[in-house]
């Protein structure tokens, strides 16, 4: 048994799949039986050539036939003679193994292509390294692609990116856990909006459990325990019967409003990553979205999206949402959300650096390009607009005046928004809180980040398991700036929500309920039980 940081609720059973990080160590080795090895290297490229065909069906499913065409070459590729022939010659010839024979022909084929003048050909040494490489992983045992995996099964990984969880399919994989991370970091985050328990920061489970382990993942109490005997299951599985028994009781306050006990109404909505994720929040009792980090749309691609796919997601959730409030987060990339094809110069310090709005007021393309389908969108629904990271009045005036600057565009072209839209920040930096009564006078809304504001006054890495302890929401140095904000912002006839974490944490709500905090925002998971306490409180 071991015991991590509780990420994200619920039970699970089922076998691991150890996401392998290492690199593949190339080592030459004699071999007797040659025909056996060629028969390892053909299972692996057939191997191979089933994972492409079905990553290129997904792929034209998702991003169309044109993208998935590369997937197309690739398969191709494995059906080559000269490529897949020159390795099962070279395993006979120099009696040697799959992986040193796949390692020389690969380094012959990039010689030959780099060598080319034709840039086209020259390009397409990076296909052939990504065929090579997807059968020395085969070879090797190693499965990568998240989203091939079997049915039921554990992820285990040392960390998994915000992209990693992206990907994940809910029908099977039915928890994770990882070395690294804090109940904030976003791998824990995207657990509680898939829904699916998670145990982070273990320290050492990748290297103690192996892929096909039997585990016992449990969420609320943030315990895993591998190999479990006959008794242990039987034990768990009563356990997550008894949570599912406890979580269908809660149903019964979807549709009911949520009022506290002095008789004020106050909001719980959810945090939403993907678009599709707003269904959750609806399923779960939300009355709206209270955050859309839309940096989401930004990941899992080669490029950046465009104007119009980006106006599609905002007005596919405004039209779900109707009349329901959808807080549109802008771009918040940064810190531990990368992009592929947008590099970042490397950082001794990411979460104080080039990230969220400072990144969108140098790159005003970027930024631009967002705010007009976020407009657009608003035409669709009740959109509201919100700054992240915002430190002071002029970078909330700054983004108001590139904000109208697109508005005047979109009149001029006749397109249609909201002229109207509300606009907000998110408090998340300490100077922005002890500054609240100031900036409340320009806002129509706050929102309170306190997985960045609790990392931000108390100097705690949110992603450092070994400093965890640190990271405590209940710090009065942290109720006094959540308190001070909202104060601020009654103050001045503003509303003031919370997205961060904390929202959803049984323990603070009580506090937040005393303050006056007028809109909850959580994971869509937490909606219901944070409904029930606040009706309490
Ligand atoms: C926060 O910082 O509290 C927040 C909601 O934003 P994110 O977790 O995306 O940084
Ligand atoms: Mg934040």
């Amino acid at each position: 048994m071991k015991t991590g940081i509780a990420a994200s609720k619920g039970y699970a059973i089922g076998n691991v799949f150890v996401k392998e990080e290492k690199e593949i160590k190339i080592v030459e080795q004699h071999i007797e039986d040659v025909e056996a090895e060629v028969a390892r290297l053909n299972d692996a490229t057939s191997l191979a050539r089933t994972q492409l065909e079905k990553i290129k069906d997904k792929a034209e499913k998702e991003v169309g036939a044109d993208k998935a065409a590369v997937f197309e070459s690739h398969i191709m590729m494995l059906d080559d003679p000269e490529f897949t022939g020159a390795i099962e010659n070279t395993i006979r010839d120099k009696q040697i193994n799959a992986e040193k024979a796949l390692t020389e022909v690969l380094d012959m084929f990039i010689a030959i292509f780099d060598s080319m003048d034709d840039e086209y050909m020259r390009e397409r040494v990076a296909d052939v390294k990504d065929v090579g490489t997807r059968i020395l992983k085969n070879l090797a045992g190693i499965v990568e692609d998240l989203s091939e995996v079997e049915n039921n099964t554990v992820i285990v990984a040392h960390d998994l990116t915000p992209s990693d969880t992206a990907q994940l399919d809910k029908s099977k994989v039915i928890a994770f856990v990882t070395n690294i991370g804090g109940r904030t970091s976003h791998s824990a985050i995207m657990a509680r909006t898939l829904e699916i328990p998670a145990v982070v920061g273990l320290n050492d489970i990748v290297q103690t459990a192996k892929s096909g382990d039997k585990i016992i993942v449990d969420g609320n109490e943030g315990i895993i325990i591998l190999n479990p005997d006959e008794a242990t299951i039987a034990e768990y599985e009563a356990k997550k019967a008894q949570f599912e028994k406890e979580k269908e009781e809660l149903k019964k306050l979807i549709s009911v409003k949520t009022v506290t006990k002095a008789g004020k109404k106050v909001k719980v909505m959810g945090n939403i990553g993907k678009p599709e994720d707003i269904n959750g929040v609806f399923e779960n009792g939300g009355d709206g979205v209270g955050l859309f980090r839309t940096e989401f749309l930004y990941m899992d691609r080669d490029s950046m999206p465009t104007e119009e796919e980006q106006f599609q997601a905002y007005k596919y959730v405004a039209e779900k949402a109707g009349e329901r409030e959808v807080v549109v987060r802008t771009l918040d990339i940064g810190g531990d959300k990368k992009l592929p094809y947008l590099p970042l110069p490397e950082e001794m310090n990411p979460f104080l650096g080039y990230r969220a709005i400072r990144l969108c007021l140098d790159r005003t393309d970027i930024f631009k390009t967002q705010l007009r389908a976020i407009l657009r969108g608003s035409a669709f629904g009740n959109l509201m607009i919100m700054f992240p990271m915002i430190s002071s009045l002029e970078e909330f005036n700054k983004s108001k005046e590139i904000l109208a600057e697109c508005m005047a565009e979109l009149k001029a072209e006749g397109k249609a928004y909201n002229e109207n839209i509300s606009t907000g920040i998110m408090v998340e930096i300490p100077a922005a809180a002890v500054n609240a009564d100031e900036l409340a006078k320009h806002v129509d809304f706050f929102s309170i980040g306190t997985n960045d504001l609790i990392q931000y006054t108390l100097a705690a890495d949110r992603m450092n398991e070994k400093i965890s302890y640190l990271y405590n929401p209940m710090h009065p140095a942290v109720l006094k700036l959540i308190k001070m904000t909202i104060e601020a912002a009654h103050a001045q006839g503003k509303w003031c929500g919370m997205c961060g974490e904390m929202a959803g944490d049984e323990t603070a709500i009580p506090t937040l309920v005393k303050y006056g905090l007028d809109e909850f925002s959580m994971s869509a998971s937490s909606i219901l039980t944070a409904k029930q306490i606040i009706m309490n409180n």
